[in-house]
C-alpha cells in the first residue's frame, strides 16, 4: 500500500516506518522537523518537510504524490504530547493537536484518501476507575493533552461518517524503548518521559531526577503506568491498517501491555544496570494515579501481541542513549 506517515520522522513515527518498509510498504514522510529529525527517516522512505497545520503545505505534497500513486492510507504521528506542557501551553496542543487533524482530514478529503490510522492515548481515559482501561471506558481526560486526542477522535469519526472513511485509533499507553538497529530512538531536548528520565539520570547526563508523588493510592505510593515497546507499538500500526483496508472497518485499539509498574519499580529495574541518583517531590498536576490497559481487544482483532518485556524496554532505551551520548 501506498502511506503518508505525518510526523514520520518523529518517535513513534519513525519506528514505524521502519516496520512499514519491512513489511512492504511504499512510504512517504511528512514532517516539520520540529521535534523529529531527519536522519531517523529509514532510508527507503521518501521525506518531505511540510507542517500538518498548513493546509498549503500538504495540499502541494499530497498533489505532486497522487499524481504518480493515490495514497491508500494516512499515518498521524504529527502531536505534541508532553502532559505538563500541555497544561501550561493549552493553545498549542488544541492548535496543533485539533487544528492540525483537521486540517489533515481536509486534505485527505480533497485527494479522496479513505483510511487513517491516528495516534491516541491512554490520557483520553483520565482518572479511570481502578486504573484498567479498556476501550468502553469512560473518556473523561483531565489535562489538555488527553482533551486534544479526545476531540480528535470525536472529529475523525465525524469526517469517517460524512466522507465514507474508516479510521483505527490506537490509544498508546507509556511508549518507550528503542528500535533494534540502535539507529532510532526517543532522541530530543529536555525529555519529560519517565524512562528516558530515570535511563538519563543513571548515565550521570542528568545529576538526579525527582520522583512525582509518593502519597498515591497504589502500591508503593508511586503511580503506577502501563509501558509498552515503541516497536511493539509500531508493529501494531502495520496490523491495523491492513485489518481496516482489507475490513473495510473502523475500530478504537488500546495498546498496552496489561500490566502496571510505579515509578519505583522502574527506578529498581534501571538500577539493575546502574544506581540512579533520585528524591522524592510533590504530585505533577494531571497525573492519574493508575492507567494500565486491557489488551484484550488488539489480541482478538489483530492478534498483536507485545513481544518485549519492561527489562527488554529498559536494556534497549540504556544501549540506545550509551551510543548516542554526545
Ligand atoms: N515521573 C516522575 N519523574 C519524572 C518523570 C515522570 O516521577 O521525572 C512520573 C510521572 O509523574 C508519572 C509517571 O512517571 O506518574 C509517568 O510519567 P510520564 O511523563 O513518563 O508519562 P505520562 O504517563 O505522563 O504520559
Amino acid at each position: 500500500m501506498k502511506v503518508c506517515v505525518v510526523g514520520g520522522a518523529g518517535y513513534i513515527g519513525s519506528h514505524t516506518v521502519y516496520e512499514l518498509i519491512e513489511a512492504g510498504h511504499d512510504v512517504i514522510v511528512i514532517d516539520n522537523l520540529s521535534t523529529g529529525l531527519k536522519e531517523a527517516v529509514h532510508k527507503k522512505a521518501l521525506f518531505y518537510e511540510g507542517d500538518i497545520t498548513d493546509f498549503g503545505s500538504l495540499d502541494k505534497i499530497v498533489a505532486g504524490e497522487s499524481k504518480k500513486k493515490s495514497f491508500d492510507v494516512v499515518m498521524h504521528f504529527a502531536a505534541k504530547i508532553v502532559v505538563p506542557e500541555s497544561i501550561k501551553n493549552p493553545s498549542l496542543y488544541y492548535y496543533n493537536n485539533v487544528e492540525g487533524v483537521r486540517t489533515l482530514l481536509d486534505v485527505m478529503v480533497k485527494y479522496n484518501i479513505k483510511n487513517i490510522i491516528f495516534s491516541s492515548t491512554a490520557a483520553v481515559y483520565g482518572e479511570a476507575k481502578d486504573g484498567i482501561c479498556t476501550e468502553e471506558s469512560e473518556t473523561k481526560p483531565i489535562n489538555p493533552y488527553g482533551e486534544t486526542k479526545l476531540a480528535s477522535e470525536k472529529m475523525i469519526g465525524w469526517f469517517a461518517e460524512a466522507y465514507d472513511m474508516n479510521y483505527c485509533i490506537f490509544r498508546y499507553f507509556n511508549v518507550a524503548g528503542a528500535h533494534k538497529t540502535l539507529e532510532i530512538g526517543l532522541l530530543r531536548d529536555n525529555l519529560t518521559h519517565v524512562i528516558p528520565v530515570t535511563i538519563q539520570t543513571a548515565l550521570g547526563i542528568r545529576e538526579k531526577m525527582t520522583v512525582f508523588g509518593n502519597d498515591y493510592d497504589t502500591i508503593d505510593g508511586t503511580c503506577v503506568r502501563d509501558y509498552i515497546h515503541v516497536s511493539d507499538i509500531a508493529y501494531a500500526h502495520v496490523l491495523g491498517m491492513e485489518y481496516i483496508v482489507k475490513k473495510n472497518v473502523s475500530e478504537i485499539i488500546n495498546l498496552g501491555s496489561n500490566q502496571g509498574f510505579s515509578v519505583k519499580e522502574i527506578i529498581h529495574e534501571v538500577e539493575k544496570h546502574y544506581p540512579v541518583n533520585y528524591e522524592y517531590g510533590a504530585r505533577r498536576e494531571g497525573d492519574p494515579a493508575k492507567l494500565i490497559a486491557s489488551n484484550e481487544r488488539a489480541k482478538k482483532i489483530l492478534a498483536w501481541i507485545p513481544k518485549r518485556s519492561l527489562s527488554d524496554i529498559i536494556l534497549s532505551d540504556l544501549e540506545f542513549r550509551k551510543k548516542h551520548k554526545n
